[in-house]
């Protein structure tokens, strides 16, 4: 079969949603320049520094090599954060992603929860369990990775903060927060940046419409050998997203687009909705000082350590 872009070399690759047959040349190109519209529209070529937000996973590998192929790699910073998860944080997977980004030009830095935060995930959750909680560690995991990555943005003086989420994380974030009737988060979705702090490294999300198969496919193309275990963690997920996972799936294979077509959607309505919402700066934590949800004096992550017994109250 030959490719139906450049009519020459084999195809590698079928692209349900568009239904063509791609070589691995013109694959690469199609995923280089899908993330290189997307981030001239969240500001990332004129940013003089961007953080990469990375955990050696196929999207993160997929984020730097796309970002690094149209954007100088010295105006990049990798971060890495260990969450401290027995059996999931390899060394021989953070050594594996510090070489691709040395080949890349792209700096490495990096902390763990442990350092940070004065605890592993783990303990964390041991902790909560100790007195009697059902706090998932994903609740943990996503609360303080947010907060460590704002802080190293914010720390190499970075403009944005760049994270690998894809299509389907991105479409799945959508029907979620519909769901659940949540309009304020749901407006800060949409495909350009929202500052409602100033304590906050505004976030992008260079990958959001590029479905998962394809980061998979370009970090296999690539040659990129990347983190495949699962986090242990994985089956305590909020199980709304789990099923909105699995749904969107089905739609998917059914009508090839759908997923992209939700989000190039909702972010035409989400332009119409900021249009009309007064933009409301967010409160601050009594506690860290850090930035918070809307009506809330502590904000989750100080909640989440004076409930688990870890912060005094
Ligand atoms: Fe963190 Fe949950 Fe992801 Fe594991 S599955 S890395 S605990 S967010
Ligand atoms: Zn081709
Ligand atoms: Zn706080």
């Amino acid at each position: 079969m030959i490719c139906d872009v450049c009519k020459s070399r084999e195809a590698v690759v079928y692209q349900p949603h568009t239904g063509r047959r791609l070589c691995k040349e013109c694959f690469i190109e199609d995923i280089r320049q899908r993330v290189k519209k997307e981030a001239e529209k969240q500001g990332l070529l004129k940013a003089s520094k961007i953080l990469l937000a990375v955990s050696g996973g196929k999207d993160s590998l997929t984020l730097a090599d796309t970002l690094a192929s149209f954007i100088d790699p010295k105006r990049l910073v990798a971060f890495n954060i260990v969450e401290g998860i027995s059996g999931y944080n390899r060394k021989e997977q953070a050594e594996k992603l510090r070489k691709y980004l040395d080949d890349l030009g792209i700096e490495l830095i990096s902390t763990s929860f442990k350092d940070s935060v004065g605890y592993t995930l783990d303990e964390m959750v041991s902790s909560a369990r100790a007195k009697g909680l059902n706090i998932s560690a994903c609740t943990f995991c996503g609360g303080f990775r947010r907060k460590l990555i704002n802080d190293a943005g914010r720390q190499v003086k970075a403009d944005l903060v760049a994270t690998g989420h894809n299509l389907d994380d991105e479409a799945q974030t959508v029907i979620v927060n519909i769901l659940r009737g949540d309009v304020k988060r749901l407006v800060r979705l949409g495909d350009v940046p929202l500052k409602l702090s100033d304590k906050f490294v505004l976030r992008v999300k260079p990958l959001r419409k590029i479905y998962e198969w394809e980061t998979t496919m370009y970090a296999f193309l690539k040659g990129f050998e990347f983190q495949e275990v699962e986090c242990p963690y994985i089956s305590a997920r909020p199980t709304l997203r789990a099923k909105v996972r699995e749904l969107l799936y089905l739609i998917e294979q059914q009508k090839p687009g759908s997923l992209l077509r939700i989000v190039e959607e909702f972010d035409k309505i989400s332009e119409l909705v900021r249009q009309h919402s007064p933009k409301e700066e967010l409160p601050t934590c009594k506690i860290c000082g850090e930035p918070t949800s809307y009506g809330r004096e502590i904000c989750k992550n100080c909640e989440l350590m004076i409930q688990s017994g870890l912060l005094p109250q």
